[in-house]
């Protein structure tokens, strides 16, 4: 895990090879980083925060493809495409972090550790899925009333941080709700379903994530083992794992969204 590998290392000098991410990377990165040893790991959603020494912080969103890999000795590059090793940070012990990113939709900055609670990134971004805060109770109440689509509000980054879309399907599925139904007429023993679901799609996301700290990619070919745990996504006009139905697919808030016509009501 890139976090016990770096801790303790220090930025020597950073190479921005390609700054037009989400949003420009800004020409102070290098300055601010060099010579700060990185303290400590940490992560809010989607967002990697790494403490650097100075109060400050490198914030690192992965958009949708990005990647942040710590590569030393013996490293074996052949799962990213070198054309989109965008950053490099070279490190005091010879290795290099890697911010690789093939659609450029992430974002990389560095804040004052004390301004982390108004950074704009941050400061609207619901309750962590895997904490207490994101219970029955919460999600019960933040859809009342509600009519855009339960899978919609599941990805809403302001209702629960850092659900993405291929796991929003695959949480539906398991929680037998089908992604078009308005979020106000979810039920509390649905809301219930989708809370556990969330929880442990989320888990074995987690567990399957290997020594790459990176975003699901939503293209085809995702590697990695979780992709074999999908059940829905991607799986369209495939049996349904629990009755053998179709997987339809339907395409939600502009992305695709998987189900299963039977199991999911
Ligand atoms: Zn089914």
């Amino acid at each position: 895990m890139l976090a016990r590998s770096v801790v303790g290392r220090t930025f020597r000098h950073t190479t921005v090879r390609e700054a037009r991410l989400r949003r420009s990377v800004t020409s102070e990165l290098a300055s601010a980083l060099a010579g700060r040893r990185i303290e400590r790991i940490g992560r809010r959603a989607k967002y990697l925060l790494i403490e650097v020494g100075g109060g400050q912080v490198m914030l690192v969103h992965l958009g949708m493809s990005g990647s942040l890999t710590h590569r030393g000795h013996g490293f074996d590059p052949v799962p990213f495409d070198s054309r989109h090793d965008h950053i490099e940070f070279a490190l005091d012990d010879g290795s290099v972090l890697v911010y690789n990113d093939p659609r450029r939709f992430g974002l990389i900055k560095v804040v004052a550790r004390a301004d982390l609670d108004n950074v704009t990134e941050l400061k609207y971004l619901g309750p962590e899925p895997l904490g207490h805060e994101f219970s029955t109770g919460y999600l019960w109440k933040a859809t009342r009333g509600r009519t855009a689509a339960i899978k919609n509000l599941l990805m809403d980054q302001r209702i629960v941080a850092g659900v993405g879309n291929i796991y929003a399907s695959e949480v539906l599925f398991r929680a037998r709700v089908r992604p078009t139904r308005r979020g106000g007429k979810v039920t509390r023993d649905e809301a219930e379903r989708i809370v556990t679901a969330t929880k442990e799609v989320l888990r074995e996301a987690i567990g399957s994530r290997g020594t790459t700290f990176r975003s699901y990619r939503d293209s085809r070919g995702q590697p990695g083992k979780f992709a074999q745990l999908l059940r829905v996504y991607d799986r369209e006009g495939k049996p349904c794992r629990r009755c053998n139905t179709p997987i339809r697919a339907i395409v939600l808030g502009q992305r695709s969204s998987y189900y299963c016509p039977r199991c999911q009501k």
